[in-house]
């Protein structure tokens, strides 16, 4: 008897922490990768929304009415920031609740620039593709959701300990797969500049990228300069993304010209297969180790 008093006093006093009574916080975030993390982070108290649908490239995202109007219910708006996801700032002006908190998720990281001559001198926005960046990614979520409700505090910050432990395991499996590519064989040829820190962190270089933004077009000089470059590796790997169609084209020509192979690598979605963070993260290891080893 004692013990059925004293659940229903706790199921009581749970219901009373709750921050709105049946409500989860509504988080909207830009891209699919974030919205995994947030829902990491905010388990079944939050109901996260992703503008961005998963396998469409976000550096092309024109936002919608549809957008605008998701943007306006939000309790919380998280970006990456650094350049990626600027847009989001015009629809949270033109939203009708411009007090709602924007988190941009890499506020506290250090820009990657490259030195690239031939390129504009622009930072590499894409911070989550190494693991570090991504526990900095996790702990503003997480400081931005206990803001936000206070009473779930030891909610997410539960969460989000067992989560960040998680992403040190599979960093550390990580490390101890790609041990296994030797170092003349560690360059990443990309089409687009979306891999330094996933390079810095892991040891790879990835000097030989043909566009700096999906959007642009190689010039027949950028793509005779990466055939010079295939030709002289032992490894002729290439690496495309799921999301950009048009720059499949132009690797699949180049591997074809080469004789070498081209890969797949997730950078900017998630997509049906490859889930959440942690999926991505192993799916582009596994293939980092099958092409270059
Ligand atoms: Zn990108």
């Amino acid at each position: 008897m004692k013990k059925i008093l004293l659940w229903t006093i706790v199921a009581a006093l749970l219901s009373l922490t709750r921050p709105v009574y049946g409500r989860e916080l509504q988080v909207v975030t830009t891209f699919s990768i974030l919205e995994d993390l947030v829902q990491q982070v905010g388990g079944e108290r939050v109901q996260v929304t992703s503008l961005i649908a998963r396998g469409a490239d976000p550096h092309v995202w024109e936002p919608t009415p549809r957008d605008a109007r998701i943007v306006a219910q939000a309790d919380l708006l998280v970006a990456n920031g650094g350049g990626f996801d600027d847009w989001l700032l015009g629809l949270v002006k033109n939203a009708a609740r411009t007090d709602t908190p924007l988190v941009l998720a890499s506020q506290d990281l250090a820009v990657l620039e490259h030195d690239h001559d031939h390129h504009h001198h622009e930072g590499d926005p894409h911070f989550w593709l190494s693991v570090p960046n991504a526990i900095s990614y996790v702990e503003q979520i997480t400081k931005a959701l206990t803001l936000l409700s206070p009473d779930d505090a030891l909610y997410f910050q539960e969460r989000s300990r067992e989560y960040v432990q998680g992403l040190l395991e599979l960093e550390e499996w990580m490390i101890s797969e790609l041990a296994r590519i030797p170092k003349e064989n560690r360059v990443i040829v990309t089409y687009h500049n979306a891999f330094s820190y996933l390079a810095e962190r892991y040891g790879f270089d990835v000097a030989e990228f043909l566009v700096e933004n999906p959007e642009a077009e190689p010039s027949p000089r950028d793509l005779a300069r990466l055939v010079d470059l295939l030709k002289r590796m032992n490894t002729r790997a290439l690496f495309t993304e799921p999301q950009l169609s048009g720059g499949t084209r132009y690797m699949n020509a180049l591997a074809q010209e080469v004789g070498g192979k081209v890969y797949t690598l997730y950078s900017d979605s998630l997509s049906a297969d490859v889930t959440s963070y942690v999926e991505l993260m192993r799916y582009n290891t596994r293939t980092l180790v099958e092409a270059l080893e």
